[in-house]
C-alpha cells in the first residue's frame, strides 16, 4: 500500500504512517500503527474499507479452506478500531491499516426507532436518546463502547440484557464480497460466542437501527445516573473492563479475589484493580507486556488451583 497515493485517494481523511495507537484505547496501551486511517462518516468508512480491500495486494491464505472464502483477514491486513475500550494493544503496534471508525451520526426514525453509526459513543447515544425521550438503553451506562464493538461483542448491561436485544438490522460490509454491498441483520448468522465468531469475523458493522421505547427524560437520567454513580465505586475507565471470562457458574472476579488473593497485584504500572478483581488497571505508563504478564501471573495461580480463566478481551498486534 502505497502511502502517498492513499492520502491522495482520500486528501480530506487523517491518514498517518506510524502513528501511535495508545491514545485511541481506554486503556492508554499500544505502540504504533503501520498506517491509520480516522473515518468520520460511514460513508467514509465504506469508501476507505473498499478502496483498502481493492487495492491491497493480498497474498493467498495458507489454509485453502480459508483461502476459499476469505481474500481479506480482519485483524491481519486491516484491523477495526472502535473506541478501543476491549483490546489490549500490543507495545509494537499494529502492522498493516488500522481504521478508527468515528462515523456518529443519530437518526430519528418513526416508531421509536433510530439510526445509529458503529462509530456512535454509547455514553453520547444514551443521552441523545434520554434527550428525544426513548428509553431502553439505560442499563448500559458508564460502558464505552462505539455501537460497532456492542453489537461485535454483544455488550450486557445491568439488567442482564445483551446489545442485541435492542437490534432492529445492522448494515455490514462483507470485504470478501465481491460487490461490497450491506447486509442487513437476517442474512448474517450472528452468533457472538467469541469461539465461534469466527466465521463472522470479516464483516465490519457499518451501522444498525434499534428499537428503544418511549420514554420520560428525568426517569432515564436518573437510573443512568445512579449506574454510573454505583460503577464508579468498583471500576474506572483506565481499564478494558472485564479481562477474564466467568467459568460457568462462577465469577473470575471471585475467584482472583478470593481464591488467589490477588487484588492490588501489580507489575509496573499495570494493578488489578483493588476494588474489583476482574478490573485490570494502567496506573501510570503501563506497557502491554506487563499486562500480559498480569494476565498470565492470574491464568497460572488460577490454574494451579483448578480453574481455567480465559480472557474475553482482544490482543491486537504480536504478543
Ligand atoms: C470502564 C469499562 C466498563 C465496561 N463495562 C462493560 C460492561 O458492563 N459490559 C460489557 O459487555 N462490556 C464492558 N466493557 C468492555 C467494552 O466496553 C466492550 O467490550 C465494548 O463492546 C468494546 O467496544 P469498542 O468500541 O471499544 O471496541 P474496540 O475495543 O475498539 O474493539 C473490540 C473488538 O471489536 C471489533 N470492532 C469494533 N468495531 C467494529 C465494527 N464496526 N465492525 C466489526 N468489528 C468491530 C474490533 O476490531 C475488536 O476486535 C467495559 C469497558 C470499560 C473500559
Amino acid at each position: 500500500m502505497n502511502f502517498d497515493t492513499l492520502k491522495s485517494q482520500f486528501p480530506d481523511l487523517e491518514i498517518y504512517q506510524n502513528h501511535l495507537l495508545a491514545p485511541y484505547t481506554t486503556l492508554n496501551i499500544g505502540g504504533p500503527a503501520d498506517i491509520f486511517i480516522n473515518t468520520k462518516t460511514s460513508t467514509e468508512f465504506v469508501n476507505v474499507l473498499k478502496y483498502l480491500s481493492e487495492t491491497i495486494n493480498f497474498s493467498a491464505h495458507s489454509d485453502p479452506k480459508v483461502a476459499s472464502t476469505a481474500k481479506i483477514e480482519l485483524s491481519s491486513d486491516i484491523t477495526i478500531l472502535g473506541n478501543g475500550s476491549n483490546v489490549l494493544i500490543s507495545d509494537s503496534g499494529i502492522r498493516g491499516i488500522v481504521v478508527k471508525n468515528s462515523a456518529n451520526n443519530i437518526e430519528f426514525l418513526p416508531n421509536n426507532q433510530i439510526k445509529v453509526d458503529s462509530g456512535v459513543l454509547l455514553p453520547r447515544l444514551l443521552q441523545v436518546t434520554t434527550d428525544h425521550s426513548l428509553s431502553g438503553l439505560e442499563e448500559f451506562a458508564y460502558i464505552p463502547a462505539s455501537v460497532g464493538g456492542a453489537i461485535f461483542g454483544n455488550i450486557h448491561g445491568v439488567n442482564k440484557n445483551n446489545f442485541d436485544k435492542f437490534i432492529v438490522s445492522v448494515e455490514a460490509l462483507d470485504l470478501n464480497d465481491v460487490n461490497y454491498k450491506l447486509m442487513n441483520h437476517s442474512d448474517i448468522q450472528w452468533d457472538y460466542d467469541y469461539s465461534s465468531f469466527q466465521p463472522n469475523r470479516n464483516l465490519i458493522i457499518v451501522s444498525a437501527t434499534l428499537q428503544l421505547s418511549p420514554g420520560v427524560p428525568e426517569n432515564s437520567q436518573k437510573i443512568i445516573n445512579d449506574i454510573v454513580t454505583q460503577k464508579t465505586t468498583t471500576q474506572s475507565m483506565n481499564s478494558v473492563g472485564c479481562v477474564f471470562k466467568n467459568p460457568p457458574g462462577d465469577s473470575a472476579g471471585r475467584i482472583i479475589d478470593q481464591e488467589l488473593n490477588l487484588k492490588g497485584f501489580q507489575i509496573g504500572d499495570v494493578q488489578i484493580s483493588p476494588k474489583h478483581a476482574n478490573f485490570i488497571l494502567n496506573i501510570g505508563n503501563a506497557t502491554a507486556s506487563d499486562y500480559l504478564s498480569v494476565i498470565k501471573k492470574v491464568q497460572s495461580e488460577a490454574k494451579s488451583k483448578g480453574f481455567l480463566l480465559e480472557p474475553e478481551i482482544k490482543f491486537l498486534g504480536e504478543f
